[in-house]
C-alpha cells in the first residue's frame, strides 16, 4: 500500500526547482545567521528535569538587543518560584497604525536521554540534509526563525504598520503546568501580549519519503488534552502467599481492556474537508478510502482501514492511551498500590465528562479509581477567514506553486488554546515541511530537513511582512 502512495505522489507533486538545491548547497548570510541562532537555542538544554528556559530566553534576548532592539522592548519574565521557567517577550516597534501581531513559539523541549539517542540531543548535528537535535523541529526551529527574522527586519530598517511582538515561552510540553509561559504572561502581563492575531506552531508542511511536498498546512483547531491518574490499592501481603485480588493485576486487566477499545469515529467538518482534499492529492487505495470516509454517510469499512494508520486514527476519534505506570513496594510483597497515567486527546466539541465516564466504563473495575489530572482547557478554533488565509495562500503559492494549502485539525495540543480563549485568534502555520512519520517529534533522533528550516525562515519573513504591512 505504501508503495502505491509513493508512486501516486511522484506523478502529482511538483519537482523541486534547481534554485532551491543551489540555495541549500550554499546558505546565504541570512541563513547562516539563522543557523547560528538555531544552534545556540538547541544547544541550551530546556528540558524540565535539568534544563533552563530562562537561559534560552536570555540568550535570545541578548541577540535581539545586539541587533538593535531597545533594552526596554526586550524582557525576560520569570514566574515567581520558578527560576528556570523564564519567558522572553520582545517588541519590534511599528507605527502603531494597527493592533500588534504576536509571534509565539515555545522554547522548552521534551526530555531526551543521551544514551537512547544516536547523537547528542543537545548538539546541533547536520547530517544527510537534516538537522538533528532535541527541539530541532518542536519548536526551536520556529523560535529561531522568529528571532533571526526580527534581526533581519532591524537591519533593513523595516517599519511595519503594527508592532510585531515575539513571545518565546516555557512549559508548553507540560500539561498542566503552573509555569506555562503563555498562561503566566496572559495572567500577569496581558498588555504585553495584546494582539489582533497570532502565529504559532501546529501547522507546517508534509513531505513524502522522497522529499517532495505533499501539502502545506494551516492548523484550524486542535484536540483537547486531558490526562487521568488511575489507581488501585490493596492491603497487600506476603508474596509467598499470593491471593487472586492483586492491585497490579486489577490495573493491568483494566488497561488491557482500554487497549482493545476504540472511541467511536466522528468526522468533524475540518477533517472531512481535509480528507476530501487529500483524496485527490494522494489517489490510489488510500485516496479512495479518504474519499469514502469523506462521503455522506462515511463508509464504515474505509474508516476501519484508515484507523489502522495512527495519524488518520487520531483525526477520526477521541483517543485514550496508557503512558505511564508504577506499582509495588518490594520484590517480596504483594503490591499495595498500582498506578498509571492515561492520556486522552478529545475531539473538539466532545464532552470531557463523557470521556471520563467512558473510561470508567471501559476499565470496568470499581477498584480502579479514575481522577482527572488538572482541568482540560477547551478552546474553540480561531476563524479561518480571508484575513489569515489570503496572506498564507499568497506567500505559499509564491514559494511553492501548485502545493495545496490544507486546513487541518491538530491531534496534539498547543498553547494556541490559551491565546484563543483570551480573544487573540491564533493560527498554526510555519512553512516548515517535514517527514511526518520519521521526524522524531517527542521521540528519539528528532530532525528537520536543512532546506525546511531555511524555507520556513523565508516563508515566515514574507508572511509576517504581509500581515504587518508597512515598509
Ligand atoms: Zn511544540
Amino acid at each position: 500500500m505504501k508503495k502505491s502512495i509513493a508512486c501516486a505522489l511522484v506523478a502529482t507533486l511538483q519537482v523541486i526547482s534547481p534554485a532551491v538545491f543551489a540555495q541549500q548547497a550554499t546558505p546565504g548570510p541570512m541563513q547562516l545567521q539563522l543557523r547560528d541562532v538555531y544552534r545556540e537555542l538547541v544547544e541550551i538544554n530546556t528540558t524540565d528535569s535539568s534544563g533552563s528556559c530562562t537561559d534560552a530566553a536570555r540568550a535570545m534576548g541578548e541577540r535581539l538587543r545586539k541587533a538593535g532592539l531597545a533594552d526596554t522592548d526586550v524582557q525576560v519574565l520569570v514566574p515567581p518560584g520558578a527560576p528556570k521557567k523564564g519567558n522572553l517577550v520582545a517588541r519590534f516597534r511599528g507605527t502603531g497604525a494597527k493592533k500588534p501581531l504576536l509571534l509565539l513559539a515555545h522554547i522548552d523541549v521534551v526530555e531526551a536521554k543521551r544514551e537512547d539517542w544516536k547523537r547528542d540531543p543537545f548538539k546541533l548535528v547536520e547530517e544527510d540534509g537534516h538537522f538533528y537535535a532535541r527541539g530541532a523541529a518542536d519548536d526551536k526551529a520556529m523560535a529561531a526563525a522568529f528571532v533571526a527574522n526580527l534581526m533581519r527586519f532591524r537591519s533593513e530598517k523595516y517599519r511595519p504598520d503594527r508592532d510585531v511582538v515575539l513571545a518565546l515561552t516555557c512549559d508548553e510540553e507540560i500539561i498542566p503546568s503552573p509555569a506555562n509561559g503563555v498562561e503566566y504572561l496572559l495572567k500577569n502581563h496581558r498588555a504585553l501580549l495584546d494582539a489582533e492575531l497570532a502565529l504559532n506552531e501546529g501547522g507546517g508542511g508534509q513531505l513524502d519519503k522522497s522529499g517532495k511536498r505533499v501539502r502545506m498546512t494551516i492548523q484550524a483547531g486542535e484536540k483537547v488534552f486531558q490526562s487521568y491518574r488511575l489507581e488501585v490499592t490493596n492491603p497487600g501481603g506476603h508474596s509467598a502467599q499470593p491471593r487472586k485480588d492483586n492491585a497490579l493485576y486489577d490495573l493491568a486487566r483494566g488497561l488491557a481492556r482500554l487497549g482493545d477499545f476504540d472511541f467511536p469515529a466522528k468526522l468533524l467538518p475540518v477533517t472531512r474537508a481535509s480528507f476530501a482534499r487529500m483524496a485527490d492529492i494522494l489517489g490510489g487505495p488510500v485516496g479512495q478510502d479518504l474519499k469514502l470516509v469523506a462521503g455522506d454517510p462515511p463508509d464504515v469499512e474505509a474508516i476501519a482501514r484508515l484507523s489502522r494508520n495512527p495519524s488518520y486514527n487520531a483525526q477520526l476519534r477521541t483517543t485514550c492511551v496508557a503512558t505511564m505506570a508504577d506499582a509495588g513496594e518490594a520484590t517480596n510483597a504483594l503490591p499495595q498500590r498500582a498506578r498509571a497515567v492515561v492520556n486522552c486527546r478529545v475531539l473538539p466539541g466532545e464532552s470531557v465528562a463523557e470521556v471520563t465516564s467512558t473510561l470508567v466504563r471501559v476499565l470496568d473495575n470499581e477498584r480502579i479509581t479514575v481522577t482527572p489530572m488538572g482541568e482540560a482547557v477547551l478552546s474553540p478554533p480561531a476563524p479561518l477567514d480571508e484575513r489569515i488565509l489570503g496572506p498564507v495562500k499568497a506567500v505559499s503559492d509564491a514559494m511553492w506553486p501548485g502545493v495545496p494549502l490544507v486546513a487541518t485539525m491538530s491531534a496534539g495540543a498547543t498553547d494556541s488554546r490559551f491565546l484563543n480563549n483570551a480573544g487573540i485568534p491564533t493560527y498554526g502555520v510555519s512553512g516548515m515541511f517535514n517527514e511526518s512519520e520519521s521526524a522524531g517529534v517527542h521521540a528519539l533522533n528528532e530532525r528537520l530537513p536543512v532546506r525546511s528550516l531555511y524555507e520556513g525562515q523565508e516563508f515566515l519573513y514574507r508572511l509576517v511582512k504581509t500581515l504587518a504591512g508597512g515598509r
